[in-house]
């Protein structure tokens, strides 16, 4: 099954229950643009590359839509008009004024030098500038994309169209970005699996945790759940896995993955196959890396009781019914990581308003609207007796639903 017929599945498992007609189905599906474009360069020895880049644009019923950039060699249509998708019921379960994008260029960053990078993101500004903006289709990082790539983007952007700060979000702080913004995502993890662990009286002290994946989101997330108290037993990234049943010394493993690049031959903890990660003796599973990990295969071999989806689309459709079948309470990715996304819009309202917040102030938001947002998920699941994943997307669609049939056509 391809990523966005998972999604679509998803989306009809509440849908059915909604007894949303056909036709407004397929409105709702339907995207609203799909560019797919050229992005030529000409690399540091003089050769010219090609890459293909694309920019989905779903939904904009509730407002310009937003959604992050990818660069990475797996980024395809299809995952391109998944991952816009989601950020289209992302934003509605929020409740921010935002409908839903996405965007990609499958290409290799490792084999990019910066200007080489430099040059690909200015290529993309070139090819897309026509059809994003502030009022139309706001980028922000993703997989293999950074603050740097998004200074780039607002420059390449502003040469097209003067001054415009908002025409991107996730910027570095030094060049109109927001406090608090690059642990937003992992905040909001942390916050809603604490409020989930409130709501089933588990003490956080007492629960134990594993983290698949310990870039932007993984460690912020890590880091949060350990100051909260979570022992977390294990964390994985690409080149290895590390695990202490007592706990891992996350400050400690943290400051070993920036120096060497990875959490392999952490000192305070064992080896571990990565694989094995996700089926560990934990309480608590977060994947905070690629789609598609928790799967037909291991689903069935997931010790932890609850699994927290940092990651976009981490859980196949058969997984999920495995967990639902065993009773493992899945918090899904569109409540779980829209803690970037809230704080983009924060970014965004300060760009607008050129007003800046302290870091209190943006984490406070993020907190209040992570917190209210999980209540009224959790409610929606408890009233319609259905899993938190089927009562998000009732959340999420029931709000673009209504914004589409108000407005009209
Ligand atoms: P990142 O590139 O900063 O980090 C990805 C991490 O995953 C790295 O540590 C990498 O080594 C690891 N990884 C890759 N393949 C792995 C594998 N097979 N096993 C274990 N680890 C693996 O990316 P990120 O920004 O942290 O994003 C992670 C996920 O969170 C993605 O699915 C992304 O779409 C989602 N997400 C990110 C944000 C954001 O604000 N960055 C917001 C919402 C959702």
């Amino acid at each position: 099954m391809t990523a966005y017929a998972a999604t679509v599945r998803y989306f009809n498992e509440a849908a059915d229950l909604m007894g949303l007609s056909q036709n407004m189905r397929t409105l709702l599906l339907t995207p609203q643009r799909e560019v797919k474009c050229q992005v030529a360069v000409q690399k540091d020895d003089g050769q010219i590359a090609t890459y293909i880049g694309y920019r989905v644009q779903h939904d904009r019923a509730r407002g310009p839509m937003k959604g992050g950039l990818r660069f990475d060699p797996a980024v395809d249509a299809d995952e391109v008009l998944a991952l816009a998708t989601l950020m289209t019921w992302k934003t509605a379960v929020v409740n921010i004024p935002y409908g839903g994008a996405k965007g990609g260029i499958a290409v290799d960053v490792k084999t990019l030098s910066p200007s080489e990078l430099e040059r690909v993101t200015r290529g993309f500004v070139d090819a897309i500038h026509d059809v994003i903006g502030p009022d139309k289709d706001i980028p922000a990082p993703d997989m293999g994309t950074n603050a740097q790539v998004m200074a780039w983007i607002m420059s390449q952007y502003q040469k097209y169209h003067g001054f415009n700060p908002a025409c991107v979000t996730g910027k570095p702080v030094e060049l109109h970005g927001a406090d608090g913004r690059e642990e937003a995502t992992g905040r909001g993890v942390a916050t809603v699996s604490l409020a989930l662990l409130k709501k089933e009286n588990r003490p956080p002290e007492q629960t134990t945790a594993a983290v698949q994946g310990f870039g932007n989101v993984g460690t912020y997330t890590a880091e949060f759940l350990h100051e909260a108290g979570v022992k977390i037993r294990g964390v994985s990234d690409a080149y290895g896995a590390v695990w202490n049943d007592e706990g891992l010394d996350i400050p400690a493993l943290l400051t070993h993955s920036r120096e060497t690049g990875g959490v392999k031959g952490f000192v305070g903890g064992d080896a571990l196959d990565g694989g094995a990660l996700l089926t560990s003796d934990v309480d608590l599973l977060i994947p905070a890396a690629i789609g598609g990990v928790l799967t037909a295969e291991n689903a069935g071999h997931v010790r932890a009781k609850y699994v927290v989806e940092a990651a976009n689309n981490p859980t196949r459709p058969e997984a999920d019914e495995i967990f639902h079948r065993n009773g493992v309470q899945v918090v899904p990715d569109i409540l779980a990581n829209a803690g970037g996304v809230t704080v983009s819009y924060f970014e965004w309202v300060q760009n607008r308003q050129h007003f800046k917040w302290d870091k209190s102030r943006v984490r406070n938001e993020l907190d209040k609207i992570m917190n209210a947002s999980f209540d009224a998920v959790w409610e929606r699941a408890t009233t319609k007796k259905v899993p938190l994943r089927t009562a998000a997307y009732l959340v999420g669609i029931g709000r673009v639903g209504r914004a589409t049939v108000l407005a009209g056509i």
